[in-house]
């Protein structure tokens, strides 16, 4: 495939940012096991403890609660999988939440959200209060992502997670789309666990962390040596947990580009309701990331949009991950109330710091004639 090419899926995963990019060939010419006391182990554990204090740095969370793992599925399993007695959890959240949450065997509670995405906070007090009473607070665990995925909707996590607390429940949050792109402050938030992933923010695939609170015991899921303070065997991924580093000292310096990158995604929106005034853009009236626009178009599929504005020269994404290349409808927008017809209907269109005027300009041209022509409602209806 030839041609001009703009990413605009940013939230699937980033471009390698340079300074990563760097960080991880430094670190593949340094071969020591950081768990040997000589001098090459010596060198690897220098590079996995710098990059941990800067992951540490990002999030706002004490170098010792930081955990490397192989991504932030791993992190979510971690404790998802442990053995509670009733997740808490909204039907928004990540399959890397709700899959092992699922299987896990206990019971699931799922919470209200509004047709905005938001949690319902009174639904969640009062059913935490049930849970607690049921299982025992301890054994209680509420997951609430911080940022959506789809919609960029971000939770009022802090408000949550203080009433999970007072019913003397643990919280675990995703911040997968948050971290690098709001100011994440873990030790504020109130939550014991916390999983972040460095593709999402110009790191390396396969890598990420969970963060865990001083304190806070959970059983290894990956078990093996006695790495990470034996909260996660297996001998670390030196080139990886470098980039990821560099990846986040990148994103901590670089926070406020939001601004910039807010502009873009609202002009963009703006565009895209004037070119399609039947479009909703999803989750508008909530807080958002600076980031991200979900449109659904009733009357138009996901898929075809997806696939044509490929052929265009454009990366977006259907709000619903495609399983056999098929689009389904998104469990996001279902959860949040919308209907079968409209949530088979939504594209997420990301942008990063990189995104630039001419190319929101080429998307809004490329709009007009993918998604506005009536041919395009014919053939994708
Ligand atoms: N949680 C959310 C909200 C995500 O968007 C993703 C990635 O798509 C994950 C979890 C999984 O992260 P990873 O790719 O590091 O396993």
């Amino acid at each position: 495939m030839t041609g001009e090419r703009t990413y605009l899926d940013w939230n699937a995963t980033a471009p390698l940012h340079p300074e990563a990019w760097r960080a991880v060939e430094r670190a593949l010419g340094v071969f020591g096991n950081p768990s040997s006391v000589h001098v090459e182990g010596r060198r690897a554990r220098a590079m996995v403890e710098t990059a941990r204090d800067q992951v540490a740095a990002l999030v706002g969370a004490r170098t010792s609660e930081v955990v490397f793992t192989s991504g932030a599925t791993e992190a979510c399993n971690m404790v998802l999988a442990s053995s509670w007695g009733a997740i808490l959890r909204a039907g928004i959240e990540h399959d890397a939440v709700l899959k092992p949450a699922g299987a896990s065997g206990c019971e699931i509670i799922d919470l209200r959200v509004t047709r905005d995405g938001v949690v319902d906070l009174a639904d969640l007090a009062a059913k935490i209060r049930t849970a607690t009473t049921t299982h025992g607070a301890k054994r209680v665990l509420l997951a609430l992502q911080l940022a959506n995925n789809e919609t960029g909707v971000l939770q009022p996590l802090a408000d949550a997670a203080a009433i999970a607390r007072n019913a003397g429940a643990m919280v675990f949050t995703d911040a997968v789309q948050a971290a690098g792109r709001v100011p994440v402050a873990f030790g504020d938030l109130g939550v014991d666990a916390m999983a972040v992933s460095a593709h999402k923010l110009g790191g390396p695939k396969g890598v990420g962390v969970l963060i865990l609170r001083d304190g806070v015991e959970l059983p290894a899921l990956i078990q093996g040596g006695g790495q990470e303070r034996r909260r996660r065997g297996g001998t670390e991924n030196i080139p990886g947990i470098a980039g990821f580093g560099a990846a986040a000292e990148v994103a901590r310096q670089t926070i406020a580009e939001r601004d910039r990158i807010a502009a873009l995604r609202d002009r963009l929106e703006a565009g895209v309701v004037a070119l399609t005034p039947n479009a909703e853009v999803v989750g508008a009236t909530a807080d958002r990331l600076a980031n991200t626009t979900c449109v659904a178009v009733p009357g138009l599929s996901a898929e075809t949009l997806v696939i044509r504005f490929d052929l265009a020269g454009f990366a977006i994404s259907a709000g619903a991950a495609c399983s056999a290349g098929k689009i389904g409808a998104s469990s996001v927008l279902l959860a949040m109330g919308y209907a079968e017809g409209i949530a088979r209907s939504a594209v997420r269109i990301s942008l990063g710091p990189t995104t630039t005027d001419r190319e929101v300009d080429r998307f809004l041209d490329a709009w007009r004639d993918i998604a506005s022509a009536p041919h395009a409602r014919n053939a994708a209806a």
